[in-house]
């Protein structure tokens, strides 16, 4: 068996351990980096950017098909109807993969980083032996685990035939004409959104009482406007038992007491993520866990010396950008370098129709009870008017702080606000006063005029919203 020693071993090349990697070998360290599969991880590779591109190709399809309606888009008129060729849009966001999956090789290249292809499994907490073609024995230093998360799988809707994950909807041949979506978190709603876009007939089913359960109703209203008035079938405090006894339907229980079943070509389980801790000798390690994921401290280290994890292993948020700060960080500390893993806030997005944004404490959120919530409706914002983006009512909302106005927490709800989370996350981090953003000129027109307008309303002066009354006036 060929032998390894090096200063840093990293184990998984997600946006977790690949962006560790390459901070390694920009610090001077002497890094390998082990990928049982391919770089880039679960976003690159099947989650982030693939999702994205179904989702652009879908809603520029979606957009097509308005124009062959009666009265066109936007005076566009279509005569014929578009036709997808869902194989070619598969490849074309299979060619965005590759070139991003291609260039995090050249940059770990660059930085002097090894690549191993194969899967890791520990001996002990700082050797591990690689399966491929010629095993590999490496033992290092410092060790960075992550490995990242997989699809909870349903013990009575096991994956397999019909029944999905979304690796596996991100990669089918066609647009399925039915698709039943179990879970109606994120990943399921941007899924089933995005598949209704391209002509399925989508139902989601849900245990809860309303979709994206992890946001406030005021900002997920507009999605759910949205999918009711697309006739996407919900079914809400409803819970999927199985597969029909011809295994062609979900049997779902319905709130009413009613047993229902829902045709599909696929039933695609959503239902959450969990920290892929087996497989990989995590036992050999003598770490300690926090529930199903590792624990870590404030810089990321396990319970064992100098081996560290990062990422979905170790938590939510499960977010890539999350795994990518954590990694830069791990790595600057191995280097000698004082760090500690302390943001204010971590922005998340879901990519859904309208798009939602949400940094920091929501109004709902313990901390907030006394605090200023304003906003301002895209209704009455020039760009999102002209974007034909200000349909279903979006917004941007501020809580701030009562006494000092510092900002504590933004949230968004529209078409393309996806685009506005840096600055959110920003202003957040910062510790921006309602002040500091009233009085930072935003370029018009911009949808980011909505969120000065947002902070104007806060102190009770917005230009452009007729309701703003001195003071905090409650949410949008
Ligand atoms: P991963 O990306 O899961 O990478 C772990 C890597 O480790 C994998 O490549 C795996 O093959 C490798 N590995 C595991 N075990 C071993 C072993 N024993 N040996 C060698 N290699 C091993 N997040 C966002 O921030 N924004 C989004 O829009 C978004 N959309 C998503 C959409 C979908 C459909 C999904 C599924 C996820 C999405 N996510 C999104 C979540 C995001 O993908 C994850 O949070 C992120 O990839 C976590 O990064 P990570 O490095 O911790 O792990």
């Amino acid at each position: 068996m060929r032998r390894i020693t090096t200063k840093v071993l990293v184990v998984g090349g997600g946006p977790g351990g690949y962006v560790a990697a390459i901070r390694c070998g920009q610090l001077g360290l002497e890094t390998v980096l082990v990928e049982k599969s391919r770089l880039g991880g679960t976003c690159l590779i099947r989650g982030c950017i693939p999702s994205k591109a179904i989702i652009h190709a879908a809603s520029r399809y979606a957009e097509m098909m308005e124009a062959v309606a009666p009265g066109g888009h936007l005076g566009i008129h279509l005569t014929q109807a578009p036709s997808i060729d869902f194989l070619a849009t598969r490849s074309w966001k299979d060619a965005i993969v590759d070139q991003l999956s291609g260039g995090v090789a050249g940059l770990l290249k660059r930085a002097d980083v090894r690549v191993v292809e194969g899967r890791a499994r520990f001996t002990d907490a700082k050797t591990c032996v690689v399966a491929c073609a010629e095993p590999v024995a490496i033992t290092a230093e410092h060790v960075i685990l992550a490995t990242g998360s997989v699809p909870v799988e349903l013990p009575f809707l096991p994956f397999g035939r019909r029944v999905i994950n979304s690796t596996e909807a991100l990669s089918l041949a066609a647009v399925p004409n039915k698709l039943v979506v179990v879970g109606a978190g994120y990943i399921g709603m941007e899924l089933g959104i995005a598949f209704s876009k391209l002509g399925a007939k989508v139902s989601i089913v849900e245990l809860q009482d309303r979709i994206l359960p992890l946001y406030d109703r005021k900002l997920v209203e507009p999605v759910h406007r949205w999918v009711k008035a697309r006739q996407i079938d919900l079914h809400l405090n409803a819970r999927a038992r199985g597969m029909s006894e011809t295994g062609e339907a979900l049997v779902v229980d319905k709130a009413d007491g009613a047993t229902v079943e829902l045709q599909a070509d696929h039933i695609l389980v959503t239902v959450g993520r969990r920290p892929l801790t087996q497989g990989w000798g995590l036992e050999e390690m003598a770490l300690t866990m926090n529930g199903p994921f590792v624990q870590v401290d404030s810089c990321c280290r396990t319970a064992m010396k100098n081996v560290w994890a990062i990422g979905d292993l170790v938590g939510e948020p499960m977010l890539a950008h999350k795994a990518s700060a954590q990694g830069e960080m791990v790595a600057e500390i191995i280097a000698g370098r004082r760090r500690h893993f302390d943001p204010v806030a971590i922005a998340a997005v879901c990519f859904t129709e309208p798009e939602i944004v949400s940094v920091g404490l929501g109004p709902d959120d313990p901390g907030a009870a006394d605090a200023i919530i304003s906003s301002f409706p895209f209704a009455a914002n020039g760009r999102a008017l002209s974007m034909n983006a200000a349909e279903g009512g979006g917004f941007v909302r501020i809580v701030a702080r009562k006494d000092d106005h510092r900002i504590l927490g933004i949230q968004a709800v529209g078409q393309h606000v996806s685009e506005l989370s840096g600055e959110f996350a920003h202003a957040v981090e910062m510790g921006a006063l309602l002040e500091d953003v009233a009085g930072t000129i935003h370029v018009h027109p911009t949808l980011s005029e909505a969120f000065h307008e947002a902070a104007l309303d806060g102190l009770g002066h917005a230009i452009h919203k007729a309701s703003t009354r001195h003071r905090n006036l409650g949410a949008a």
